[in-house]
């Protein structure tokens, strides 16, 4: 496949897979709108971070001198690492030939570098994605309220069954929390809370709860259960803490997701999204995932660069490296074992992408579809999800977040 090939594969897959490393770049909003048939997402609401002012991630306007004189004083002296910290450089040194070797073949490969700045713009120009005005679900979700909200739930019936003359939307009711939420499989639909609308994906499913009631997952069925588990826990972190983006809970608690209980018998391939800190990885390289059962972890990257190509910071730098990890592995894995049809993962792969909004990750079915073991299509869950997608089960206290349909525009 030559180099167009692949860009064309990009407009119509979101996935470029570039020559000479294991390194794809990915499009998520091309990914997430396969799940959509009525509406498209918008690339500059998706991309937002990009048009902001400056930030990391953003490409906005340059600090004034005199911010940038403030910043070179803050500057903290360069200090000698702890035990501790030496270890995360080692893996930071570890990593980085395969980083730096996959950031080259995106720098190499002038179509897609030409096609990024449009890629993020879209054609619509840039909506007002206002956060004031939108549904904090978090804290409705923990009022004594909860269980009396409902979603109007709006959806086209299929043609074959509207009377000539009669009205083709059927609308229901659900309970908003504590409940799991099916949409139809042939179309999308809308739902309507509190005077917004969100974009529901056909064949999605979301139920919107606390920690507390993640149990309620469990299927009645312990035959049927999840191929593809994807976990980006709200890790305790200053970061997020700081910036009030959403609350955290203590690591030892995910020792209590039903993550074993979740996997398909078949088998199922378990993502976990981990950030840099040292004491982390060995939370949940000795505890965390020997818990859920899962073993030798494989390691991949996600390389955030902004729409010129270049990496949105310093490779090296020791407290914000440009990229995250996630620890991929398998549960019941008895497929391999019998030497059946999904590829085994092997070595570590890089996915670059332009970041959206804080925390807010590619998605992955895609790029791991050849890894996923059991029946096809595999059902997949996301736990901590802040979006819902075809095919996918999302649970968190806040899934419908990016629904809002601010992020999306009619077809
Ligand atoms: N993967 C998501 C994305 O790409 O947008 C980001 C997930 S973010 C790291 C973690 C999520 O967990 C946040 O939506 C947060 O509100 C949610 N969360 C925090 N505490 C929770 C709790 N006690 N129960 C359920 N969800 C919780």
């Amino acid at each position: 496949m030559d180099a167009s090939d692949e860009l064309r594969s990009l407009e119509a897959t979101g996935i470029y897979r570039l020559a000479g490393s294991p390194a794809a770049f990915v499009d998520p909003v091309r990914l997430l709108g396969e799940s959509y048939r009525r509406f498209r997402l918008v690339p500059s609401a998706y991309y937002s971070r990009s048009f902001g002012p400056s930030r990391q991630g953003g490409e906005g306007t340059a600090p004034s001198p005199d911010r940038k004189k403030r910043k070179r004083k803050r500057q903290p002296k360069p200090r000698e690492l702890n035990a501790v910290e030496r270890i995360a450089e080692a893996r930071h040194q570890e990593a980085r030939p395969l980083l730096i070797r996959a950031h080259n073949s995106l720098l190499e490969t002038k179509d897609l570098l030409e096609f990024l700045p449009g890629m993020i713009k879209g054609d619509e120009c840039l909506p007002n994605v206002e956060t004031s005005s939108e549904n904090n679900f978090v804290e409705l979700g923990a009022s004594w309220r909860a269980p009396f909200y409902e979603m109007t739930i709006c959806f086209q019936k299929p043609l074959g069954q509207v009377k000539a003359g009669t009205c083709n939307v059927q609308k229901r009711s659900s309970p908003l929390f504590n409940r799991i939420v099916s949409v139809e499989e042939n179309d999308e639909a809308e739902g309507e809370f509190q005077s917004r609308l969100y974009i529901l994906p056909k064949g999605s499913c979301f139920m919107m709860t606390d920690f507390t009631h993640v149990r309620d997952l469990i299927p009645d069925n312990p035959n049927i259960g999840y191929n593809l588990i994807v976990i980006d826990p709200p890790w305790e972190n200053g970061c997020v803490r700081q910036k009030e983006v959403y609350p955290t809970l203590p690591n030892r608690n995910l020792l209590y997701l039903p993550v074993q209980e979740l996997a398909h018998p078949a088998g199922a391939l378990l993502v976990l999204w981990i950030t840099n800190r040292e004491k982390l990885r060995r939370f949940v390289e000795e505890e965390l995932l020997p818990s859920w059962g899962v073993k030798d972890p494989t390691e991949f990257y996600w390389l955030k660069v902004k729409s010129d190509g270049s990496l949105i910071g310093d490779l090296d730098l020791f407290h914000h490296r440009p990229y995250e990890c996630l620890l991929l592995g398998y549960i019941n894995n008895r497929e391999a074992e019998s030497g059946s049809k999904f590829k085994v993962l092997q070595g570590s792969q890089v996915i670059m992408s332009v970041p959206g909004a804080h925390s807010r990750k590619p998605p992955l079915q895609k790029i791991l579809s050849e890894y996923i073991p059991g029946p096809k299509p595999p059902r997949c869950i996301e736990l901590f999800a802040r979006e819902l997608g075809s095919g996918w089960t999302s649970w968190g206290n806040e899934p419908l977040h990016f629904q809002d349909s601010m992020y999306f525009s009619k077809k």
